[in-house]
């Protein structure tokens, strides 16, 4: 589940480090789980939720609960999720993203989960991405079960709204961009093709649990894995933060880079607080692989 938005940090966790010494041995040694989260997207132009800044403090992102039981909700959700789905479109993978990928190329790491629905590991060609929020290229209709591409409803939903061109400051993790009640308008929202049912991006909502198999499945990983390195999140939600604690319990070291304290930050052996792509660039020059795709070997 995801509902728990708030989590304040502890006077008795232990401080972070910028030693990176750590995260480049677990990656020597190879069987890493790289577990990430917003922070490793904000260098790409998404904003985190939480941190300096973060959206929270001004954006309540949307539950299940709302988009399923309002008319109104979908309508909101819609209108500022398409407006957004144009930005998430042109944001690209950055130092992180690539780091990640070519650690997984030179057989560093044992899986990869993400709690981002952005698309950007994928973008950095890692392979086996496990998004445990889902993914808002993908839609899903709610009745009859029917995936299908976002960039199909996108087009639909441009043909619906033409002239539909609002412009908000502000963009959320979740694809979300702010929008006045009047900028929505009458925003008109397009029904399942198939059966003519809700249709939902395909991305876990705050207070909606993750599909049981898919947890199932990262489970399996965590207890595969040698060591857990959680890149870029707070750990304020229990969908992530049991795999951590799922490690620790099994004696496995776990490792956070993460400017700020994580709720993991009591697992962990170490919490780099440092920015993640120079951070990960650093381990990458230090382990002597090239992290810029086109001139890996
Ligand atoms: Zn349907």
């Amino acid at each position: 589940m995801r509902p728990t938005l708030s989590w304040t940090p502890t006077a008795d966790l232990p401080p972070g480090t910028t030693d990176v010494g750590p995260v480049a041995d677990a990656l020597s040694a190879g069987g890493v789980l790289v577990l990430s989260g917003a922070g490793i997207s904000t260098e790409s132009g998404i904003p985190d939720y939480r941190g300096e800044g973060g959206s929270l403090s001004r954006h309540t992102p949307m539950t299940y609960q709302d988009f399923t039981a309002s008319a109104q909700a979908r309508r909101r959700y819609w209108a500022r999720s398409h407006l957004g789905w144009r930005t998430f479109g042109r944001a690209r993978p950055n130092a992180g993203h690539r780091a990640v990928a070519a650690f997984g190329r030179h057989g560093m790491l044992s899986g990869l989960i993400t709690q981002n629905v952005d698309g950007l590991h994928q973008a950095a060609d890692s392979e086996g991405v496990v998004e445990l929020h889902g993914s808002l290229e993908r839609v899903r209709c709610l009745s009859c079960g029917a995936m299908s591409p976002r960039h199909e409803l996108a087009r639909r939903l441009d043909a619906a709204n033409p002239g539909f061109a609002p412009v908000s400051a502000t963009i959320n993790p979740d694809g979300d961009a702010d929008l006045t009640d009047e900028q929505v308008g009458d925003f008109r929202v397009l029904p399942c093709t198939v059966c003519g049912g809700i249709l939902k991006p395909d991305v876990v909502f705050f207070g909606e649990a993750v599909p049981p198999q898919r947890v199932e499945h990262c489970r399996e990983l965590v207890h595969g894995a040698t060591s857990l390195l959680v890149l870029g999140s707070s750990l304020t939600v229990m969908s992530g933060l049991r795999f951590v604690r799922q490690a620790a319990q099994a004696g496995k070291p776990v490792l956070i880079v993460n400017r700020d304290a994580t709720r993991g930050d009591a697992h962990a052996r170490a919490r780099v607080a440092l920015p993640l792509g120079s951070t990960l660039t650093t381990v990458a020059d230090r382990l002597g692989i090239p992290v810029d795709g086109l001139s890996a070997t």
